[in-house]
C-alpha cells in the first residue's frame, strides 16, 4: 500500500482539451512523491487477503515530465453537484487514459503513471518556498490537499522514468484523439459500473453504490494525494 502526491513544478505547454472549451491540458515538469505505508498478506493460491500491517519507509521522490488535464468548474458542476461522484468519475477517467495512452505511444502501461490530484492545492504548496521535500512535506502534504477549499480536481499522467523520455510531450500532441478514443471506449463497453477494460475494476474505484447509472463509477474516497491505496 502506498501514499502518493503529484505537484507541478513547471509548465512548458498548455492548450484546450480536444473539443475546445471543457477544460485545459498542460504539459511540464512534475514532482511525484510516493511512500510505502503498509503491506497486505495475500494467500499464495487463492489471493485471499489475510491481513495487513503498517511500515515506516522513507519517501521516494522523482522529477519527471507529465501532462495534466483540468476540467472547468462549470463543466464539473454540470455533470454532478456531488463532489465524491465527480472524484470517482475522474479517477475512472485517469485509469482509462493511463491504459489507453500506451496504445498511442507504443509503450508499456508501466512506462506511465497516473494520479488524480487537486491542482489548486498543489499550486499553493509549491508557491513561494522551495519544492516539497523532506519531513515537513511528508507530514503536511496529505492534510493540506484533503482540506483544499478550491475544488480543482486534475488528472495527471506522467513518465515513469525520472526526467522523462518524451512520452508526455508526444501525448500532449495526441490528446485530442486520446480523449475521443476514451469516450468511444466507455460507450462501447458492456459493463454497468466499471470494469478493467474501461474505467477500472469496480473495487478499485470505490465502494458499491445502491443504484447503478450506466457507466458511472462507484463513489470514491475524498480527493487528494497522498492517499493510502492498494
Ligand atoms: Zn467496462
Amino acid at each position: 500500500m502506498t501514499a502518493k502526491g503529484v505537484w507541478a513544478l513547471d509548465r512548458f505547454q498548455a492548450g484546450p482539451t480536444g473539443s475546445g472549451t471543457a477544460g485545459r491540458i498542460e504539459q511540464g515538469e512534475l514532482l511525484v512523491a510516493e511512500q510505502v505505508v503498509g503491506f497486505k498478506k495475500i494467500k499464495f493460491d487463492t489471493m485471499e487477503n489475510v491481513g495487513a500491517g503498517e511500515v515506516d519507509l522513507p519517501q521516494q521522490e522523482m522529477q519527471t515530465s507529465g501532462l495534466w488535464l483540468t476540467l472547468r468548474p462549470e463543466v464539473l458542476a454540470g455533470i454532478s453537484p456531488d463532489r465524491d461522484a465527480l472524484v470517482d468519475g475522474l479517477r475512472g477517467l485517469a485509469y482509462l487514459l493511463h491504459h489507453l495512452a500506451p496504445l498511442f505511444l507504443m509503450c508499456d502501461v508501466r512506462d506511465l503513471g497516473s494520479w488524480l490530484g487537486d491542482a489548486a492545492a498543489a499550486r499553493s504548496r509549491s508557491r513561494g518556498t522551495a519544492r516539497p521535500t523532506g519531513p515537513d512535506h511528508r507530514a503536511h502534504a496529505g492534510p493540506r490537499l484533503l482540506a483544499a477549499e478550491q475544488f480543482e480536481p486534475t488528472v495527471y499522467l506522467y513518465d515513469s522514468q525520472p526526467g522523462g523520455v518524451g512520452l508526455t510531450e508526444r501525448l500532449f500532441e495526441l490528446i485530442g484523439p486520446l480523449l475521443v478514443r476514451a469516450r468511444e471506449t466507455i460507450r462501447a463497453c458492456s459493463c454497468r459500473s466499471g470494469c478493467p477494460s474501461c474505467v477500472g475494476p469496480v473495487n478499485e474505484v470505490g465502494p458499491p453504490r445502491q443504484a447503478d447509472d450506466g457507466h458511472a463509477p462507484r463513489p470514491p474516497d475524498r480527493l487528494g494525494p497522498p492517499r493510502p491505496g492498494p
